[in-house]
């Protein structure tokens, strides 16, 4: 069975990939290791993508993106991209699970979190240190939390916590937020929401479960206890570049190297989404470059016959 496209991914770029390559006749197969959605399928509100009804959550916005891949005849797999090798044809994609024949690839595999790298972190993680408030915030209510780092992703999901902790605290390296200011007026007028700035997590503490942190201000070098019970990690991003960057570009912190048509330095291999060097990584550009990639696998695919 050979495909004219291998998407790898199935979060927004991915789906947004798959929805126009079959709308393009061709033939698609989506493999995603986990489950369908990438990063906004722990996204509990998605206000800006343009379009998106009040309330809509990310696996709701996913799930739809998901149907409508189907409608159009995308198959969907769960299997794990090793490698691939270019062949007279196109391309033997290796997975964990065998090896799949397809004319392109398109790769779509996003970012997940960073980590904050301090002691005690891996430790707990899971014991109060999670990286997902939709996942882990019903677990603290009534209970205090800190949640690190300044970007949008911090601020909406301090926000989120207000719903279930008592107490929320933003510990951020600088002296002002990097998230839109519409979130940080929101932040400025929630009482439950209190600020540490110009200042990191030096250790997070707990036997078994967090109990506390300690927090170094950067500026003078004093270091305060605070007790907490759950630490919530939002400190950015890294893509999900691992098994493509020793055949693919990318930059400094390994996020693939597009041209405008989403090709790749190999003919025949493109990426989109967040996993590639871009300046903005929101839904509406992942699938934008979902979108463009597909159109140029056609354009490809077409040129092959
Ligand atoms: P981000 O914008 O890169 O912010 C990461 C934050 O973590 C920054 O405040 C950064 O500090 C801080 N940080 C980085 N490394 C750190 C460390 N080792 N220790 C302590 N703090 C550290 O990442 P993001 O918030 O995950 O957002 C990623 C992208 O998605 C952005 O483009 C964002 O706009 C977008 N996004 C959009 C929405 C939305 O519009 N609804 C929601 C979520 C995400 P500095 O500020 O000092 O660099």
């Amino acid at each position: 069975m050979s495909y004219d496209t291998i998407i790898v991914g199935a979060g927004p770029a991915g789906l947004a990939a798959g929805i126009y390559a079959a709308r393009g006749a061709l033939k698609v197969l989506i493999i995603e290791k986990g489950g369908i959605g990438g990063q906004i399928a722990t996204s509990w509100e998605i206000e800006n993508y343009p379009g998106s009804p009040p309330n809509s959550t990310g696996p709701g916005l996913t799930e739809r993106m998901r149907q409508q891949c189907e409608e159009f005849g995308v198959e969907f797999a769960n299997k794990t991209y090793l490698d691939s090798q270019k062949t007279a044809t196109g391309f033997i994609v290796e997975t964990e699970s065998g090896k799949l024949e397809t004319r392109t690839i398109i790769v779509a595999t996003g970012a997940e979190p960073r980590l904050i790298g301090c002691k005690g972190e891996q430790e707990l993680r899971g014991m109060g240190v999670s990286y997902c408030a939709t996942c882990d915030a019903n677990f603290f209510k009534g209970l205090k939390v800190a949640v690190i780092g300044g970007g949008d992703t911090a601020l909406e999901e301090a926000l989120y916590l207000t719903k279930f902790a008592s107490e929320i605290i933003i510990i951020h390296r600088r002296d002002e937020l990097r998230g839109a200011k519409i979130l940080q007026q929101r932040i400025q007028e929630n009482e439950k929401i209190s600020m540490m700035l110009d200042s990191v997590v030096a250790e997070i503490n707990g036997n078994g479960l967090v109990e506390s942190i300690v927090v170094k201000n950067v500026k003078t070098g004093e270091m305060t206890a605070v007790p907490v019970d759950g630490v919530f990690v939002f400190v950015g991003q890294k893509p999900n570049s691992e098994a493509f960057v020793a055949q693919l570009e990318s930059d400094t912190q390994n996020y693939l190297i597009t041209d405008d048509e989403m090709r790749t330095n190999i003919a025949g291999i493109f990426a989109a989404g967040d996993v590639r060097r871009k300046s903005l990584r929101q839904v509406v550009t992942a699938t934008a470059d979902g979108a463009i990639a597909a159109v140029n696998v056609i354009k490809y695919v077409e040129e092959l016959k």
